[in-house]
């Protein structure tokens, strides 16, 4: 039987390909059965199975589905940005099998009933797995907690207020409490809004050369650490987001040395870019935490490396054209990313040798699916059959027409990155193929 883009059968050899398995490409070609949904047998070599429809992988990087745990779908209530759906298809092109919410939807997602809508949603999309996170507090207005137990059977795999951080100490004791029983995390967005005051930019040499106003570090590193005490006290998981300091790093470092239960996420953009990107005034490097400056970048994509900061996640956070044409200080913060991980990882990390491929694919595979939980992100036999075939070699221009969100809001409009996903399958069924980097015709492009 031969192999059809058009219609994957439900069994089938993915041949020819480098295996990621365990931190690591393997050196020798290998390949993966996939029956029914699952991975029936992977390894080195030769399948030896005949009669098989057989998918030429082209000498590409077959790993698991890349999971985020941090994304902004903005459904309900802002679709004209992103939809469950459109951002489910963003995620599957960009080599995503798996994403996690965050609640701070109109309304916001605060009870089971709201839980059970994203989950119906993303099923509905069929694109990859949609794990909601819920609020840490009714309306997120940080008063009143939520109904965790329900939020959980319905489906939620981690709880915050993400978008604003929890003012009150004793909520976010409380709110430990009650997650550790449950065994899930409280997501923290670190910020003291009485540090941050009206702050747009990072606090430092361009903030003030730009005269806007900044955010100070001070403001993460206090509100990071406030929340490490909790956890400490409490023996709740803590999982900061968005990690963006270098004293955040080394605070986060010292709170695992003492063995404290706490994990940690950072963006593609704080490990590679600087608050030196705002000097034209663009919103497209406007969010927040903000880009700040080179030895932040620099002990982020460390913490990365040596295993402080967990996994990457992309804040991927849409909005309109028109709101991103904004003056700097009134546009929105956020840029997309999920589009744009993969190769801003390959362009700022690997090829930079800051880490090897292999690792780089551990940060968005199986080190998220560790902090949440979830039974993915792993190629082995009997494992849900979740990949992506992936070229680290593929060099392309990010152009406004490259996204399939339905957003365009990206910091790397116009840069050339190396690296992209050919194609991605979910549970063996194929989500999203480039037809650039995985063409129909083998012959002319590689000689893979
Ligand atoms: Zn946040």
């Amino acid at each position: 039987m031969q192999w059809s883009w058009k219609r994957i059968p439900a069994e089938y050899l993915v041949a020819n390909v480098k295996l990621y398995q365990g931190g690591k490409i393997a050196r020798r070609k290998g390949f993966m059965h996939v029956k029914k949904g699952r991975i029936e047998q992977v390894g080195a070599g030769e399948a030896g199975r005949e009669g098989l429809p057989v998918l030429d992988g082209r000498g590409l990087v077959c790993a698991p589905g890349l999971i985020d745990m941090h994304v902004h779908f903005r459904e309900p209530g802002q679709e004209e940005k992103e939809t469950i759906a459109t951002g489910s298809l963003a995620a599957a092109c960009g080599g995503f099998t798996s994403v996690v919410t965050m609640p701070n939807t109109e309304p916001a997602i605060d009870h089971s009933g709201m839980v059970r809508y994203v989950v119906d949603r993303g099923k509905e999309a069929g694109l990859c797995r949609v794990f909601p996170t819920g609020a840490i507090s009714k309306g997120r207005r940080g008063e009143q907690l939520c109904e965790y137990g329900e939020m959980v059977s319905a489906g939620a795999v981690g709880f915050t207020d993400d978008g604003s951080p929890v003012t009150d100490g004793n909520l976010m004791a409380n709110a430990l409490k009650f997650a550790r029983v449950l065994d899930v995390p409280i997501i923290s967005h670190a910020e003291d809004l009485s540090i941050i005051g009206g702050g747009v930019m990072h606090a430092g040499y361009w903030s003030a050369r730009l005269g806007l106003p900044g955010m100070a570090r001070a403001s993460e590193d206090s509100a990071t650490f406030r929340d490490i005490e909790l956890a400490r006290a409490t023996g709740g998981h803590l999982h900061i987001a968005h990690v963006s300091t270098r004293g955040a790093v080394d605070i986060i470092r010292r709170a695992k040395q003492d063995g404290v239960r706490v994990t940690a996420e950072a963006t593609p953009h704080h490990f590679s870019l600087d608050h030196a990107r705002c000097r034209d005034y663009s919103p497209l490097f406007k969010m927040n935490p903000p880009l700040r400056e080179p030895e932040d970048v620099e002990a982020v994509a460390a913490g990365l490396a040596d295993g402080v900061i967990d996994c990457i996640a992309t804040d991927h956070a849409p909005h309109t054209a028109t709101q991103k044409e904004y003056q700097f200080d009134q546009a929105p913060f956020g840029v997309i990313g999920l589009e744009t991980a993969f190769a801003v990882g390959v362009t700022y990390l690997v090829k930079s040798g800051v880490m090897d491929l292999g690792r780089l694919l551990e940060l968005m595979t199986e080190r998220p699916a560790g902090v949440l939980g979830l039974p993915y992100g792993r190629l082995e036999e009997g494992a849900v059959a979740d990949f992506t075939l992936l070229d680290p070699d593929f060099t392309w221009t990010v152009r406004a027409d490259s996204f399939r969100s339905r957003s365009r809001n990206s910091s790397y409009l116009g840069e050339t990155l190396t690296g992209k996903a050919g194609a991605t399958f979910l549970r063996g069924r194929l989500t999203w193929r480039d037809e650039e980097v995985l063409a129909d015709d083998p012959a002319p492009r590689r000689g893979a």
